[in-house]
């Protein structure tokens, strides 16, 4: 990876102090920093290129609908997809995600079934739920073995003939479990039902391919893969694609609109109502640049080398207790310290100028599977150090002997 201290350059943020400390942002599961190179771009299209998309013939918003599109495309090429009507953008994976359960979800019959998993995002349970409200269909959850990591067999028996779906999350953004996609896939595929991935925690950490993960859906946001906020994609298999209803309705969705009855766009525009985010998208591609001219592989070998150094170390802290320890986990530390309150912990944390995430992490069924009410988060990005690392030891072991 480049030199660690020339990437910080690219993240302002990172030199800001905080109650009079320096910054160590470990709060990346909930949002990475922006680099200058995404910042920049945002700042040069709203002063010297904004104009909306596929409107106009005018020569504006030509560049802004040939960003988006280009964007569009950078998208395909970084997760494999076959095509740009396969690429969807919509509002994060949380919109993602709504969009399947409401749209493919009308294909669904009472009586069917789908499969969730303990380790679930609200954002993924939820929504099917609200399926529940319309359909009656059951909702089957996976549960996890004691290192937190899914129990496959479990999951294996749990298919029926009338098994449509299941839908999971790649990485689990409290456990930091990297879930076994492509071999739950397969096992999927089998009984006839198709996958639908949730990858907010993965697609900045590791390298993701739709296509060797069989996924028929795959949902991310642009502001946890240090793109701008507002931004996320959905990717879906154009035959999937093709049989679902629009999701929401408005401009850029229509073929033609008339009282009588209308058409829908061709894919991806049918399920792109409404003006989009055309500056966040086209920001998105500097971030993908930036990602690429890292590599993702070389983020991930330095997550994993800072996640390896702060588990050691925090196992050594006494009282100290870490939730998630699958054998494949991310650069995510969920833990407590004694009888400590998340929250107290995460004052005392910011205090000394360290941001950590505290409380349910919208996981609130997997807290209760815990049975903690919440728990406290540090979950690492490209720049983030040893070093950085260290003094946040230094910090748990003076918050643990002030709230012992
Ligand atoms: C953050 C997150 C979401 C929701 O993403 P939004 O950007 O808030 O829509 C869903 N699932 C997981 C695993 C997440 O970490």
């Amino acid at each position: 990876m480049k030199d660690i201290d020339v990437l910080r350059k690219d993240f302002p943020i990172l030199e800001r102090k905080i109650n009079g400390k320096p910054l160590i942002y470990f709060d990346n599961g909930a949002s990475t920093q922006t680099p200058r190179c995404v910042v920049d771009e945002i700042e040069r299209i709203y002063y010297t290129g904004k104009a909306n998309v596929h409107r106009g013939v005018h020569t504006l918003s030509q560049e802004a609908t040939a960003a988006m599109e280009a964007t569009r495309e950078k998208v395909r090429a970084y997760i494999g997809a076959d095509s740009t009507e396969e690429i969807i953008f919509t509002r994060g994976t949380t919109e993602s995600i709504n969009l399947v359960a409401s749209s493919y979800g009308q294909l669904l019959a009472d009586g069917d079934e789908i499969i969730i998993t303990t380790l679930e995002h609200h954002s993924n349970i939820v929504p099917w739920q609200l399926l529940q409200q319309k359909k009656n269909i059951t909702i089957k959850v996976v549960p996890l073995d004691a290192n937190g990591a899914l129990d496959l067999e479990s999951y294996r028996n749990m298919f029926t003939d009338r098994t449509r779906l299941v839908s999971v999350a790649q990485v689990s953004n409290v456990l930091g479990t990297v879930n076994p996609i492509a071999e739950m896939a397969t096992i999927a595929h089998r009984h006839g039902a198709i996958v639908c991935v949730d990858g907010a925690q993965a697609i900045a950490h590791m390298k993701v391919d739709v296509k060797a993960l069989g996924a028929d859906f795959y949902a991310f946001s642009s502001h946890k893969m240090y793109g701008p906020t507002g931004v996320g994609v959905l990717y879906g298999r154009k035959e999937l694609l093709n049989a679902m209803p629009p999701y929401q309705g408005g401009g850029e969705m229509i073929g033609h609109v008339s009282f009588g009855s209308t058409t829908w766009a061709d894919l991806p525009y049918k399920f792109e109502a409404g003006t989009p985010d055309y500056v966040g998208i086209a920001a998105l591609s500097k971030a993908l640049d930036y990602l690429q001219s890292i590599g993702v592989e070389n983020i991930a070998a330095h997550e994993h080398r800072l996640l390896r150094y702060a588990t050691t170390q925090m196992s050594e802290i006494p009282g100290l207790r870490i939730f998630g320890t699958a054998p494949e986990k991310s650069a995510v530390i969920s833990f407590l310290i004694g009888n400590a309150h998340h929250y107290d912990t995460g004052v005392l944390l910011d205090q000394l100028g360290i941001a950590v995430r505290t409380g349910h992490h919208c996981a609130q069924p997997l807290m209760d599977y815990l049975g903690v009410e919440g728990t406290v988060r540090a979950s690492f990005a490209l720049y983030n150090t040893e070093e950085e690392v260290d003094a946040f030891i230094v910090a748990l072991r003076r918050v643990a002997s002030m709230l012992s």
